[in-house]
């Protein structure tokens, strides 16, 4: 099987080819013009993983939400089971940045923090 994916690990945005034998198991890439993507590619074709930015509601503050993002890279597939947890969670300003608004979303391993300020009202 081949796989084409692209790079976006700088702006250069490398078109990779990444060949699978019929065990999935990966066989030549190519494409990248450096280390990091060749890195990029066997993570993406094994354990694709995405950052997640976006909104936390809050109890209390002067905003009824507060914007948040992964502390670090989650599984793909686990993206949509943690966008249902955190838009479960409520946070209790005042909120500060860098504060864990969820933590351990989905048993990732990985918190939800704030990214900006929420003072309570
Ligand atoms: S392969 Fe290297 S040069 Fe190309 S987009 Fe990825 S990081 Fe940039």
């Amino acid at each position: 099987m081949t796989k084409h994916i692209t790079c976006v690990t700088c702006p250069m945005g490398c078109g990779i080819t990444v060949e699978l034998n019929d065990s999935n198991e990966i066989v030549s890439i190519t494409g990248n013009t450096c280390k990091r993507g060749e890195v990029y590619a066997r993570n993406e074709v094994t354990n694709p993983q995405r950052s997640l930015a976006t909104t936390v509601k809050v109890n209390g503050g002067i905003h009824n939400v507060v914007p948040c993002k992964s502390a670090g890279p989650l599984p793909k597939n686990k993206i949509f089971d943690c966008m249902a947890e955190i838009n479960n969670a409520n946070a209790k300003a005042p909120i500060k940045i860098g504060d864990v608004l969820v933590e351990n979303v989905c048993g990732t391993g990985v918190n939800i923090v704030a990214t900006n300020h929420c003072p309570a009202k």
